[in-house]
């Protein structure tokens, strides 16, 4: 090609390849176990497989209802029913998305224009900002501390301004592993009270929640179910990521301007697969299980580290577990996992490019949705570091 020859007023300046592709394609170049990227590396149930099958087999290969398949958004409000006593009528406050993604991206362009502010806890998952920014609003960040990755209510209040139009929160959180509680719910709700301030609740690790503890979705309080766009992911739940399936539930006045973006940006989502999630979904076994699925994955990888030199915090929720690595280095956690790729061919995230202006607090976030043969490899690296 010829050098491009206009001019281009990027909408998104500051913004570069994500830190997954980078270390996804690092990881690979050097040959290293990939722990940094949040994907499974074993494969689904055949039989959720068997069902996309049988759907397209029999004929269900057009475009699906723009809302997503009746069926399926039939049984996700049963889930909820069931799960946090909250009631979504399927036909008018349920879409299905192409992952929580674009849930949470819609629900974002649907009600952000230009000075618009809102609010982000960092460290946060990387969709938000440009999602914001490309819209014309602004993010405004509340940082959460130290490596508890608290909320301070107090502070987050100073940060609400006349122009806060939305906040975003994520439970179980990625990429900290912390869980909110019903209190944090209840500070948030207390704090939102008398605005109209709406919410957009990335809860695509809901399923995953360690220790006995309870996802306090957003959907089960009152005043925050009424002003929330909760964001779920099908990817999460049944080892799927790679289909991008997910959804989102809001009041009926909410959804219909969520709907109005929906459909000129994807219309509808695979016919196929929401015929099988449909299927799928109606046995709670199905999701009920994975919170004890990851736990054990989760107690394996800590007892695997029990006497290393990284310092743990037990993941609460995701299939993510923070290390803090001071006591063995100094450097930057960017500079460490580069070096942990090269030198120990283990791929991990550094937390920094998570955070408000880069902060490091010389800590690494290791995924362990992997088989038991990888967990091993891995851990039998770090304990050795
Ligand atoms: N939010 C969080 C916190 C995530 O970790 C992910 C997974 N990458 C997403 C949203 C996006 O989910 P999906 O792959 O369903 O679009
Ligand atoms: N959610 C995954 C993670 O946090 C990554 C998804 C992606 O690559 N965008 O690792």
């Amino acid at each position: 090609m010829p050098n491009f020859p206009y001019k281009i007023n990027s909408k998104l300046p500051n913004v570069k390849t994500t830190i997954f592709t980078t270390v996804g394609s690092m990881a690979a170049k050097h040959d290293a176990i990939n722990l940094s990227q949040g994907f499974p590396n074993f494969e689904p149930d055949k039989y959720l497989i068997d069902l996309v099958s049988k759907a397209m087999n029999e004929g269900h290969n057009q475009y699906a209802h723009m809302a997503g398949l009746p069926k399926l958004r039939e049984v996700i409000a049963q889930k909820i029913e069931t799960l946090h006593n909250r009631v979504y009528n399927p036909d008018n406050e349920i879409t299905i998305t192409v992952g929580a993604s674009q849930a949470i991206f819609t629900a974002i362009t649907a009600f952000i224009g230009k000075d618009d502010e809102v609010i982000v806890f960092k460290p946060a998952y990387d969709c938000y900002e440009p999602a914001i920014e490309v819209n014309g609003g602004v993010p405004v960040f509340v940082q959460l501390i130290g490596k508890g990755f608290k909320i301070d209510w107090d502070h987050f209040r100073t940060k609400i301004t006349p122009r806060t139009k939305m906040v975003i929160i994520n439970t179980p959180h990625n990429p900290s592993g912390t869980i909110l509680s019903k209190e944090d719910m209840l500070e948030l709700q207390k704090s939102l009270k008398d605005t109209d301030i709406l919410v957009v609740s990335d809860e695509v690790y809901e399923h995953i929640v360690f220790d006995g503890n309870e996802h306090q979705s957003a959907s089960r309080f009152d005043d925050l179910a009424s002003r929330s766009f909760v964001c779920a992911s099908f990817g999460k739940t049944f080892h799927v990521t790679g289909w991008k399936v997910g959804y989102c539930v809001a009041p009926a006045e909410l959804m219909h301007e969520f709907r109005k973006t929906h459909q000129f940006n994807v219309f509808c989502i695979d016919h196929p697969v929401q015929h099988a999630l449909a299927a799928y979904l109606q046995n709670p076994e199905h999701y009920l299980a994975l919170n004890s699925f990851y736990q054990e994955k989760r107690d394996f990888f800590l007892n695997a580290l029990q006497g290393s030199k990284f310092k743990i915090i037990p993941s609460q929720g995701t299939y993510f577990q923070l290390l803090g690595y001071e006591d063995i280095t100094d450097e930057k956690d960017v500079d460490f996992a580069k070096r942990l790729i090269i030198d120990h061919k283990l791929a991990s995230i550094p937390i920094s490019v998570f955070n408000e202006n880069a902060l490091d607090i010389k800590v690494l976030r290791f995924c362990f949705a992997k088989t038991q043969e990888t967990l091993e490899k891995a851990t039998n690296i770090l304990k050795n570091i």
